[in-house]
C-alpha cells in the first residue's frame, strides 16, 4: 500500500482561474507564470490545462525544456534571463524568450557571434529594486538592443511590482507613474501586473498580464480570500486516518509531549508531516478536514504523521479522509496560522506526496 498523502490537482480549476483573469482583463494577454514547477502543482500538467495562456512565463531554462518536450508551442519566457553566453544557444533551441534586466546580460548579447534571431524582454526597475535598469537607464538599454540586428522587432517592456497585494498602499500607483516616464519615448508592448494586480489595479493591465498564483486559486491580496475573487483552489492536499487511540486525561500526545489531554479524548493519526511539506510551524489547534468536517490538529507536528482531535467527528475511524488544504479548507487559512503565506506551501509539497488529477485537460 502506498502512503496515502496525496496531492490532487484541479484541472478544471486551472481552467476556470484562467478564465476568470481573462474576463477581468479581455485586452490583454495573458502570460501563465508557473515557475518553481507550476508553484508546486506540477509543470507539466498545469501547462497543459493553461494551453490557453498567450506565454508561459518561467525561471529556469529546464523549465522551458520541458514545455517543449511535451509539444507546447506557445511562447515562453525566461523571467529572470540569461546567465551565460551559452544560455543563448539553449534560448534559440527551444523558441525562448528572455528577460533582459542587466548591464551584464546585454554584455553577453553584444558579444553573440551567432546572429540568430531572439526574441527579448526589457525590464525596467520601476521600484522594488530587485531585478531591473534604473529608470534613467532605461533607454539607454532598450537603444542597445535594438541596435542588435538578431534582437526581435517585438520588444516588450516589464516591469514588476512589490506591494501590489496591498490595496491601499500608494506604492503601485507610484511604480505604474514611474515606468510610464522611463518608457514614454520607447515603442513596444508593456507588461507590469502579476495576479495581485490583475485583481487590484486595472490600470497596471496594459499589453501582457503576468498572473502566477491567482491561477492556482491562491490568495493574492493581503486580507481577501481568493474564493471572494471568484478562483477555486486547484491543490487539495488529502490522506487518511491511519490510527484513532483513546486518551485519559493527563496523557501527553507527541514530541515535547506539548499537547496534555485535560479529559478523555479520542485522537486520530493521519499520514501527513512536514516531510511531506506540511509544515511543522502548524501549533496545536490548526484546523484539518475529517471526513469533510473542521477539527483541530493536536500538539507538534511529526515528519510523518499529524495527530487529530476527534471529538466533534464521531464516525471517523482508520481510513477517514483527512483535508489539510484545497476544497473545504482555503490554503490562505492555514498558511496564517503556519506563519506564511499560501505560495510557500503550495511550493513545498515533497516528492514522497502522490500527486494525481481530476477534471479535464483542456482540448
Ligand atoms: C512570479 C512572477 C509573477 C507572478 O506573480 P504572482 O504574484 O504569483 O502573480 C509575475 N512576474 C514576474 C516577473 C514574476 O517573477
Amino acid at each position: 500500500m502506498p502512503r496515502p498523502a496525496a496531492a490532487t490537482i484541479h484541472l478544471d480549476a486551472l481552467r476556470a482561474n484562467l478564465a476568470t483573469i481573462r474576463s477581468l482583463c479581455p485586452r490583454s494577454k495573458v502570460m501563465a507564470v508557473v515557475k518553481a514547477d507550476g508553484y508546486g502543482h506540477g509543470l507539466e500538467r498545469v501547462a497543459k490545462a493553461l494551453s490557453g495562456a498567450d506565454a508561459y512565463g518561467v525561471a529556469a531554462l529546464s523549465d522551458a525544456e520541458r514545455l517543449r518536450a511535451i509539444g507546447l508551442t506557445q511562447r515562453i519566457v525566461l523571467l529572470s534571463g540569461i546567465h551565460q553566453a551559452a544560455d543563448l544557444a539553449a534560448l534559440r533551441r527551444l523558441q525562448a524568450d528572455t528577460v533582459i534586466h542587466h548591464e551584464s546580460q546585454l554584455e553577453i548579447l553584444e558579444s553573440d557571434r551567432s546572429q540568430a534571431p531572439l526574441r527579448v524582454w526589457l525590464k525596467i526597475d520601476s521600484g522594488m529594486h530587485r531585478l531591473g535598469f534604473a529608470p534613467e537607464r532605461a533607454a539607454e538599454a532598450y537603444r542597445r538592443l535594438r541596435q542588435l540586428p538578431f534582437v526581435d522587432a517585438d520588444l516588450p517592456l516589464m516591469t514588476h511590482f512589490a506591494r501590489s497585494d496591498e490595496l491601499d498602499s500608494d506604492t503601485t500607483a507610484e511604480q505604474i507613474r514611474a515606468f510610464a516616464e522611463s518608457t514614454t519615448e520607447l515603442s513596444g508592448q508593456r507588461s507590469l501586473a502579476n495576479s495581485a494586480a490583475v485583481l487590484g489595479w486595472p490600470d497596471s493591465h496594459a499589453d501582457w498580464v503576468r498572473p502566477g498564483g491567482a491561477l492556482f486559486g491562491l490568495s493574492v491580496i493581503e486580507g481577501r480570500s481568493a474564493e471572494s475573487f471568484g478562483l477555486q483552489p486547484a491543490m487539495t492536499l488529502s490522506t487518511e486516518i491511519i490510527a484513532v487511540n483513546q486518551l485519559r486525561p493527563g496523557d501527553h500526545v507527541g514530541y515535547g509531549g506539548c499537547f496534555v489531554a485535560d479529559r478523555p479524548m479520542r485522537i486520530g493519526i493521519a499520514a501527513i508531516g512536514y516531510g511531506d511539506g506540511y509544515p511543522r510551524s502548524l501549533p496545536s489547534g490548526s484546523t484539518v478536514l475529517v471526513d469533510g468536517s473542521r477539527a483541530p490538529t493536536v500538539g507538534r507536528v511529526s515528519m510523518d504523521l499529524l495527530a487529530i482531535d476527534l471529538d466533534d467527528a464521531p464516525d471517523a475511524r482508520v481510513g477517514s479522509s483527512v483535508t489539510l488544504w484545497g476544497r473545504g479548507l482555503p490554503v490562505e487559512e492555514v498558511a496564517q496560522a503556519a506563519g506564511t503565506i499560501s505560495y510557500e506551501l503550495t511550493c513545498g509539497i515533497t516528492r514522497r506526496v502522490a500527486f494525481d488529477e481530476d477534471g479535464q485537460i483542456a482540448d
